[in-house]
């Protein structure tokens, strides 16, 4: 077998595994085997491609540097994924995914002085200046994704008048120039469409609020494997076009399916500032005089401790207090107890996809205890008690009653069908959505405010003295 067949097999190997690897990932049971398997995919690919000769027949060129790259991705990077924080995630893909543009983007780039200084007479061809443009903005994008989820600025969407008419504008010189340049082969325009896409990334980015922007990083997501697929093209490497267009075609699934999640179509996502507007106040009572019930631990521990049933709903509250480890401890003190458990778990609860699923997944609680919405709604109604942990849009009736509701039409956690409504949050301040929450002004609910870690110790407490 010649090396070149020898290569395009372990090529064909690995995309397979990408392949396998995407499919591990469509649940958290196979989750970490699916990782795995993509960094083995991984890692032959990258063996493989030290190996490659070019189409000139010219062994790779640069390896001490290249191995210099690596070990410096490598010691940046380790660290970087082992001690960041589980609520800091989606920063971190955005930083990663960023990072994966820009070097789509210096490929395509370098290909063209390439082209120019080797071949002055050749046309540069579209694949090199779409790789600029969709890295590039990818890059910038992500870096300001980055910022506003690490809140070096604020979270909250920037907008400022004719804002969608200058995004606009932005895009349309970016394909006018990228136009000149396929007939013109101008060096020159190269650097002008290198700037326009680097602001065009950032001034899209600016309007979408903090917690839509993990749907945006998984669009960056889908738009740097485009980019990474461009570069195969200009390279000739029909693995990096695959596993490209693998990134780039389940980037924009997972962007449509955490859309639809949320109720909302994706342009609504990209382009309403949703979240800019806070419309509850942070007292405990409105101005129409209803007021909420507060309780104290020591009677919701009475009455968690005599149900048969408790239903317990997560949200990003949970992962903010990082109360996983407690909640399985008063999970299991209850069972202890004869009292039925289950975890409702919202599509979009928390701040990224599956971000409850693995949350409680750290903490080893089962995966059979954890309902998706349609079978936890069907439970909700014979339960003793709905525990509401950090949750608040995706248990809020305002999705199902209020036609003027900006979270209207998005799917709910039914908890206020639960005989009794418990709440576990700081203050009366709403959710992402910004929307106040009927639920927390229903005669079936009690608030227990405090952090949500202290709380569910303390209800532990509660429930062993009961
Ligand atoms: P919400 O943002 O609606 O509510 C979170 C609640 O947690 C708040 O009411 C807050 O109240 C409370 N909270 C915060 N910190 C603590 C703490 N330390 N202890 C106790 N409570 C705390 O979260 P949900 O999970 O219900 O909804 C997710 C929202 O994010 C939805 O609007 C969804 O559309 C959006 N989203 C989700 C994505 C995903 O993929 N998961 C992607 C994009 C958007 P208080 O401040 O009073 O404590």
């Amino acid at each position: 077998m010649s090396r070149g067949t020898l290569i395009d097999l372990i090529y064909l190997i690995a995309a397979t595994t990408f392949v396998l690897a995407l499919k591990g990932l469509g649940s958290p049971k196979r989750a970490r085997v699916g990782n795995l398997i993509a960094a083995f995919g991984m890692i032959l690919a990258v063996g493989a491609t030290f190996f490659k000769l070019n189409d000139q027949g010219q062994h790779l060129r640069h390896i001490p540097l290249i191995l210099l790259a690596m070990a410096i991705g490598t010691i940046v990077a380790v660290p970087a994924a082992r001690f960041m924080r589980f609520t800091a995630m989606p920063q971190l893909v955005a930083i990663f995914n960023g990072v994966g543009g820009g070097a789509a983007a210096l490929v395509s780039i370098t290909e063209f002085i390439h082209i120019k200084s080797t071949h002055p007479a050749t046309y540069v061809t579209l694949e090199v200046l779409l790789g600029v443009l969709i890295g590039t903005v990818s890059f910038s994008g992500s870096a300001i994704a980055y910022a506003k989820l690490q809140e070096l600025m604020t979270g909250r969407p920037i907008t400022y008048p004719g804002q969608q008419i200058i995004n606009a504008l932005f895009a349309v010189a970016a394909l006018a120039l990228i136009v000149t340049i396929l007939v013109t082969s101008s060096s020159m325009l190269l650097w002008v469409l290198l700037i326009v896409a680097f602001v065009l990334g950032i001034i899209f980015v600016l309007p979408i609020g903090g917690a839509d922007v993990p749907v945006l990083i998984s669009l960056l997501n889908a738009f740097t494997g485009l980019a990474v697929a461009a570069s195969g093209f200009t390279l000739g490497n029909n693995l990096l076009i695959v596993a490209g267009t693998l990134v780039g075609a389940s980037g924009i699934l997972l962007t449509r399916m955490m859309s639809a999640a949320m109720g909302r179509s994706l342009s609504n996502v990209l382009f309403s500032a949703f979240g800019s507007v806070v419309t509850a106040s942070g007292d405990a009572a409105r101005d129409d005089g209803r007021t909420v019930r507060s309780g104290t631990p020591d009677d919701v521990g009475v009455l968690l401790a005599y149900s048969n049933k408790v239903v317990i709903v997560p949200g990003y509250g949970l992962a903010v207090a990082q109360a996983q480890h407690v909640v399985r401890e008063l999970a299991d003190l209850l069972e202890s107890k004869g009292v039925e458990v289950s975890y409702a778990i919202h599509p979009v609860a928390g701040r990224m996809p599956g971000h409850m699923n693995v949350l409680l997944a750290e903490a080893n609680i089962p995966y059979e205890k954890l309902k998706e919405m349609d079978e936890a709604n069907s439970e909700l109604a014979t339960a003793d008690v709905a525990l509401v942990v950090g949750a608040n849009d995706t248990v809020n009736p305002a999705a199902k009653n209020d036609p003027h509701s900006p979270i209207y039409g998005m799917p709910i956690i039914n908890a206020g069908d639960a005989q009794n409504i418990v709440f576990l949050k700081r203050s009366m301040r709403p959710g992402f959505a910004g929307i106040e929450n009927d639920l927390l002004f229903d005669p079936k609910t009690v608030l227990l405010f405090g952090d949500a870690k202290d709380t569910l110790s303390k209800l532990v407490t509660a429930v062993k003295a009961s």
